[in-house]
């Protein structure tokens, strides 16, 4: 397997030169678009190759761990009555959705506006414990108790995310937020900023792999049938407005980030972690995808 990696690796390489590194959020501009990355967690081992332990923020991949508390907290059916699991069709910072935002069929958890309005249902008395208890929930469940914020991404993306803010706004307007618009936004773009590697988020996919247990430590995590849901809606609208076409080539639950990151489980058999932050145009990392449809084909781990 390590060795099977390690060529898949450099075999897709080369797709890095086909995409472009995000630059709305003004910092993750720069990345270096040709650096690649994979790590594979199993319940009997670890195979990793690239750039796996090179840090990057998290971006869109932390709308899984908006949802997995959110539904932990809640249960899924509250979660639901709020926000539909429908795939969007549209990129992942649309708005324009039809009015009223109560027609709930509309946007799902794994799109931005979805994303901000699952956040605020985390249980907290304030936003600033909201946060640290999604920071707390993400250092679990990536086993890594040195997870960090990147200042600077966030400060980058709070002091341009503006149609975050109008997304929000609208959120608000159709009484999908409670309390500070403001405050809720600042959670939402720290959380994305949120510095990870390959090894987090494969350790993070092993867990949806495996009912929400973490194989190492016997823990349960995340209830048996939360992971069943995340598992379901990744594989319907994890890769945003490319799901379809994902699962057709891919074929398993999956989540990306505009800051190159990708997390992939194989029900029952692996987690995976990818980093390639060089982008195609719905925001999805072009050789990760490469990497994943590879990986897939070559070890049959499509779920269809
Ligand atoms: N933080 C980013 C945003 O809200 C996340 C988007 C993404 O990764 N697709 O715009």
């Amino acid at each position: 397997m390590q060795h099977c990696i390690e060529e898949i690796l450099e075999n897709c390489r080369r797709y890095t030169l086909d995409g472009e590194v995000a630059s709305y959020i003004p910092e993750l501009s720069k990345a270096n678009r040709e650096e690649i990355g994979i790590y594979v967690a199993t319940e009997d081992g670890d195979f990793f190759a690239g750039d796996w332990e090179k840090p990057f923020t998290i971006q869109s991949i932390a709308k899984t761990i908006f949802l997995m508390l959110a539904a932990k907290d809640n249960g899924i059916d509250f979660v639901k009555a709020h926000v539909g699991v429908e795939a969007t069709g549209k990129s992942f910072n649309a708005i324009d959705y039809a009015e009223p935002l109560l027609l709930r069929e509309h946007i799902n958890p794994m799109v931005n506006i979805g994303a901000i309005a699952v956040c605020g249902m985390v249980k907290a008395v304030s936003n600033e414990e909201r946060f640290q208890r999604l920071m707390t929930f993400s250092r679990r469940i990536m086993e890594n108790d040195e997870l960090q914020i990147d200042e600077e991404v966030y400060a980058s993306e709070k002091k341009t995310g503006n149609k975050n803010r109008a997304l929000a706004y609208l959120l608000k307007n159709s009484d999908m937020i409670y309390g500070s618009v403001e405050e809720l936004l600042d959670v939402y773009f720290a959380m994305c900023s949120l510095k990870v590697n390959c090894r987090d988020l494969a350790r993070m996919a092993l867990v949806l792999a495996h009912h929400g247990k973490n194989v190492h430590t016997g823990e349960q995590v995340i209830p048996e049938e939360d992971a069943v849901f995340m598992n379901a809606v990744l594989t319907t609208s994890g890769m945003y407005d490319g799901s379809g076409e994902f699962a057709t080539t891919v074929g398993i639950p999956a989540k990306s980030g505009v800051g190159g990151g990708i997390m992939a489980d194989c029900p029952g058999r692996m987690g995976i972690g990818i980093y390639s932050p060089a982008l195609d145009k719905k925001g999805n990392s072009v050789a990760g995808i490469r990497m994943l449809e590879v990986l897939s084909k070559s070890q049959k781990l499509s779920i269809f």
